[in-house]
């Protein structure tokens, strides 16, 4: 009986050697076993390369918009974890990314990190079937005990305590932006954190520039963050990106019953408009 890795090295073996896509996106090991590093295969000759175990942690959709690699390969498979497969739906969504061009080698991991976390292939193929494996469990306030304890304690402070923690978080920015370099929704060609004509935000790793730069994430990520966690993760100084994402989703769930990367036909609660929409907080 094959393993999962071989399962997945033979369904990227298939998809090479038949043309059905011309690039496989993976993960291979890394240079300590603890790590893995996306590899790009064009070669079915190559799929040996292709690993699957607990630390597959990128989150590999990042990698579908960038041009140079849809310039040089008209059909690109990834393998794509459930968080991952979600991002893929709003990249379809926001038309980033073409459905007809790309296939998802989708797998799951239940405890990522975890050495002994169980790992499989998905055996849905095509990005509808995806979808409704996804959409099986959803609950647009799903999250663990842990996460809603973590929003539920935020939320209890005053808006002055939540001000100072953020002020206090952010402070300690470097501004090396991995955390927008590792999300699949952050793709725009030019980023507004470091434009300086005009300059909308401080450049620099200053305290003033560091706030505007993290909330403008923040907001341009609700309704769009897809929970991966890949921000936090790659933050060299441990800002708790994650408690500013879920709590923001929790409000987009709570006003618009809305939860990203579930549905590739709906509308996204910030690019549509409904005559019902509540308008209060705008006066
Ligand atoms: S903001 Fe963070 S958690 Fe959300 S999609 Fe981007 S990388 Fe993933
Ligand atoms: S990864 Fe962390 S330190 Fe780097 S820009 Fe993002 S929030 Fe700032």
């Amino acid at each position: 009986m094959s393993t999962p890795q071989e399962e997945l090295q033979g369904r990227a073996r298939q998809l090479l050697e038949s043309g059905e896509v011309a690039l496989v996106i993976g993960y291979g090991q890394g240079n300590t076993p603890e790590k893995t590093t996306p590899v790009f295969l064009t070669d079915a000759a190559q799929v040996d390369q292709l690993v699957l175990n607990p630390f597959c942690r990128n989150n590999l959709a990042a990698w579908l918009t960038r041009k140079d690699l849809k310039a040089k390969h008209d059909t690109i498979a990834i393998v794509a974890k459930e968080p991952d497969i979600r991002a893929v739906i709003v990249l379809v969504q926001e038309t980033q990314v073409d459905p007809a061009t790309v296939r998802i080698l989708g797998v799951r991991i239940d405890e990522p990190g975890n050495p002994d976390s169980p790992v499989a292939v998905l055996p849905q193929t095509t990005l509808d079937e995806l979808q409704q494996y996804l959409q099986a469990d959803f609950q647009p306030r799903d999250m663990t005990p842990e996460q809603l304890n973590d929003v539920d304690q935020f939320e209890k402070l005053s808006p002055a305590e939540r001000w100072a923690f953020w002020r206090r978080q952010f402070d300690r920015c470097i501004r090396c932006y991995a955390c927008r370099q590792a999300c699949p929704m952050c793709y725009c060609d030019s980023c507004i954190a470091q434009m300086n004509q005009p300059q909308w935000i401080d450049t620099s790793a200053h305290p003033l520039g560091n706030f505007s730069w993290n909330i403008a994430r923040a907001f341009h990520l609700a309704g769009r963050c897809i929970d991966c966690g890949e921000c936090e993760r790659v933050c060299p100084v441990d800002i708790p990106l994650m408690r500013l994402n879920r709590f923001l989703a929790r409000h987009i769930a709570d006003k618009f019953d809305y939860k990203a990367g579930y549905d590739v036909e709906a509308y996204q609660p910030f690019a549509s408009y409904k005559c019902d929409d509540n308008e209060d907080f705008i006066l």
